[in-house]
């Protein structure tokens, strides 16, 4: 059976069992969850109220993240108080005052409850630091414990705010329905107990609106634990799932699901629809828009996960459901996971001996390194794994020791190491049986001068990926793009001198760039303009009526250096 299947079958049951969860009440249960960058301050708050209230779901489930930045600021802080450093003090101090500035921002002369609240929820997190200060060692049990403090802050922040606004709401501390347990594929719920527990809470608390931490659960010793570093997602598919909900929206600080990152790739395009399958392809080679575990439950029940912004909430985002975009091409995403390694076994001696991937996995196994990607040539003379950055030291002695003969008698003649590797992954439901896709995306890589170290491509064909130095990474990722998203003739353009006749041929290309796009596909791009004394350069190469302005007020001196690797950089 497959895990999906294994999953859906689980959950079917409990969804039997558990009955009077959410049947009981017939009516449509809709589950959100917004993440830390939909909750910076007092009056993100108040925009992701707005959006709360002006729908009418007739039971809300709303998962929250922490504050943004304070789940780096919380890790920070229990390894600054670890190492004995007084300077916890000022952080603690800091993070303390950013709550409580917030309570009193949105609650105003309401927010008595909710500081006093926090000045005690403080004041027992200060004692659990100087606890960590005297053992001079950050205790794991204390740092999961102290690292999901946020999203209790968080959550009773909104929920104070939601009943400020004259609506009853009722607060869920996952901590004390959500059982998880942590193994070698990673968190794993246990979902008939978590089920259980949460029909007796929902007994109690009746109310039509939840607001529920996000990231935290308990083991099962009853230890506080957390669902790892971006698991709000998770905990949302969680939650949309123990509750029946009928969808899962996702609330970020993008229009959904893009082509690819952003921060690297400006000209990404927000995507209509995605497969389950296409959004677990893309999350697990990187793309933080999701944590790669959300998917499971939502898949198992069908349950459409909607990605949408916050800040543009009449945005429709991205749907992720059991089909995707049958309209867009056959790459539907691209996306890179860094910090990576290369582990290579090669030799002669390999080649046509039966077990010797067995057993290099089983080595890789027993040393818990996990496999990010496999590749072995026809030739067998090698076989290649890319593995996390901090595990490949442990994979090069696990292997020494599994290959010791073979090492020794020149059957293997090596096992090398290759740090900072960075993986690209483009995925696709479509790609599969179609064919120049591979053809593409090499030779999109080969004109933008990478060298790909190795290539792999799964069964399902949904995901060719290629490993390569993470120096060209961020390159790599911009002309795999250009070249799947951008017409086939792009051109990077670049102006020296727009004095006069300069000024004029800028002023002719803003007027012709569209209609080139249109009636030549040729992609005109102006990456810069340069002064005598200014220069400017511009990402996605959108020449803007105002150029003259932003030239002036630039901020970088001319430098022909500096111009030209801006203009041949994608
Ligand atoms: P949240 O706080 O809402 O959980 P995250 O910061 O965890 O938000 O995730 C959203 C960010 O993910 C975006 O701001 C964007 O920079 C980044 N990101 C990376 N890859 C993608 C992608 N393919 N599509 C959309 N966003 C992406
Ligand atoms: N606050 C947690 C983190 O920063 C969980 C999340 O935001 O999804 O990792
Ligand atoms: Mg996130």
């Amino acid at each position: 059976m497959s895990p999906f299947a294994k999953l859906s079958a689980t959950l079917a049951a409990v969804r039997h069992d558990i009955g009077a969860l959410a049947a009981g009440n017939s009516e449509a249960v809709i589950a959100h969850k917004f993440g830390g960058s939909s909750l910076a301050d007092a009056s993100c708050f108040r925009r992701v109220a707005a959006i709360l209230l002006e729908r009418d779901d007739a039971t809300q489930v709303t998962v929250v993240s922490a504050m943004q930045g304070v789940t780096n600021t919380l890790i920070a802080l229990a390894a600054t108080a670890a190492t004995r450093d007084p300077a916890w003090q000022a952080q603690w101090s800091g993070l303390r005052e950013r709550h409580l500035e917030t309570a009193r921002d949105l609650l105003d002369d309401r927010s008595g409850a909710v500081r006093v609240w926090l000045e005690a929820r403080f004041a027992d997190l200060a004692d659990t630091l100087k606890a960590l200060a005297v053992l001079g060692i950050p205790a794991r049990e204390a740092l999961d414990a102290i690292q999901g403090l946020g999203e209790v802050w968080s959550a009773t922040l909104l929920r104070a705010h939601i009943e400020a606004l004259g609506e009853e709401c009722a607060l869920l501390d996952a901590r004390e329905v959500l059982v998880v347990s942590h193994g070698e594929l990673g968190v794993s719920v246990d979902w008939q107990v978590s089920a259980a527990r949460l029909a007796e809470w929902r007994a109690r608390h009746p109310q039509r609106r939840i607001v529920i931490t996000g990231f935290i659960a308990r083991d099962e010793a009853a230890r506080a634990t957390t669902l790892g570093r971006n698991g709000s997602d998770f905990s949302g598919a969680i939650f949309a799932a123990l509750f029946e909900a009928r969808e899962l929206h996702i609330w970020t600080d993008v229009d959904g699901v893009l082509s690819a990152d952003p921060r690297l790739v400006p000209e990404a395009v927000s995507l209509n629809a995605l497969s389950y399958e296409e959004a677990c392809e893309l999350a697990y080679f990187g793309a933080k828009v999701i944590h790669p575990q959300t998917m499971l439950p939502a898949m198992a029940l069908g349950v459409p996960i909607h990605i949408r912004n916050t800040f543009k909430p009449a945005h429709p985002g991205t749907c992720i459901a059991t089909v995707g975009d049958a309209a867009e091409g056959p790459v539907r995403g691209l996306s890179l996971a860094d910090q990576l390694a290369i582990v290579n076994v090669e030799g002669a001696g390999m080649i046509g001996v039966p077990g010797t991937a067995e057993r290099v996995f089983a080595a890789l196994r027993e040393a818990r390194v996990s496999v990010v990607m496999i590749s072995q040539g026809s030739s067998e003379h090698s076989i290649c794994v890319v593995v996390r950055g901090a595990d490949c030291s442990r994979a090069e002695v696990a292997l020494d020791a599994m290959f010791k003969r073979e090492l020794g008698q020149g059957q293997i003649k090596a096992i090398t190491v290759t740090r900072d590797i960075s993986v690209l992954a483009a995925v696709g439901d479509r790609m599969a049986g179609m064919p120049g896709v591979a053809a593409r995306l090499f030779a999109t890589l080969g004109r933008a001068q990478v060298n790909i170290r190795a290539i792999a491509q799964g069964a399902s064909e949904r995901n060719i990926s290629v490993a390569l130095d993470s120096a060209d990474a961020a390159r790599a990722l911009r002309a795999a793009h250009a070249g799947f998203w951008l017409s086939p003739q792009t051109l990077s353009v670049g102006v020296i001198g727009p004095g006069n006749v300069g000024r004029a041929l800028l002023d002719q290309l803003r007027e012709a760039i569209p209609r080139l796009r249109r009636e030549a596909n040729l992609d005109l791009r102006v990456r810069a303009i340069m002064s005598s004394s200014r220069l400017l350069t511009n990402e996605r190469g959108d020449l803007s009526a105002d150029w003259s302005a932003q030239l002036a007020s630039s901020d970088q001196a001319a430098d022909f250096e500096r111009f030209s690797s801006h203009v041949h950089a994608a």
